[in-house]
């Protein structure tokens, strides 16, 4: 197995509730190590360009509106297999449906306002992390 990066968004819901600290933790846990790290609030045209794929989707709006509605936390994640170990780790989108000890089970509130973000291929990973991170930001 090859080494891979994948990107991670804490969201506002989990921000707001104070969650970073154990949401590491799980990611740690999970055998991914958090290489960069942001601390920010996403402006709506960053928000919008970020989720621009689900762009036709009805939760669009709201997504975005969410997105901008408190602190993110944006980190690099590395390690074997890294996209699919995250997808793991985060659990389902709908916490309803996720396993239980995943981020997503113990910590999100609904569908939407849903605690992360994980990319959920190799080139949407290079993609969202080039979105955050410059290469400077990324050596050693
Ligand atoms: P993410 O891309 O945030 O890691 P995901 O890949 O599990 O989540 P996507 O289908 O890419 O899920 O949806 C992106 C985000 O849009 C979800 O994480 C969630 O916050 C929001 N979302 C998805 N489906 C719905 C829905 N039916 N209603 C409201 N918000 C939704
Ligand atoms: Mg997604």
């Amino acid at each position: 197995m090859v080494k891979q990066r994948t990107l991670s968004i804490i969201k506002p819901d989990a921000t707001k509730r104070n969650l970073a600290d154990a949401i590491n933790t799980k990611i740690k846990e999970g055998g991914l190590n958090i290489v960069a790290r942001k601390d920010m609030q996403l402006t709506q045209d960053q928000a919008g360009s970020f989720y621009e794929v689900h762009k036709e989707r009805p939760f669009y709006g709201e997504l975005v509106e969410f997105m901008t509605s408190g602190p993110v936390v944006v980190q690099v994640l590395e390690g074997e297999d890294a996209v699919a170990k995250y997808r793991e780790v985060m659990g389902d989108t709908d916490p309803a449906n996720a396993a239980p000890g995943t981020i997503r089970a113990e910590y999100a509130e609904n569908i939407g306002a849903n605690s992360v973000h994980g990319s959920d291929s190799e080139e949407n990973a290079k993609i969202e992390i080039g979105f955050f991170f410059d290469e400077t930001e990324l050596a050693g």
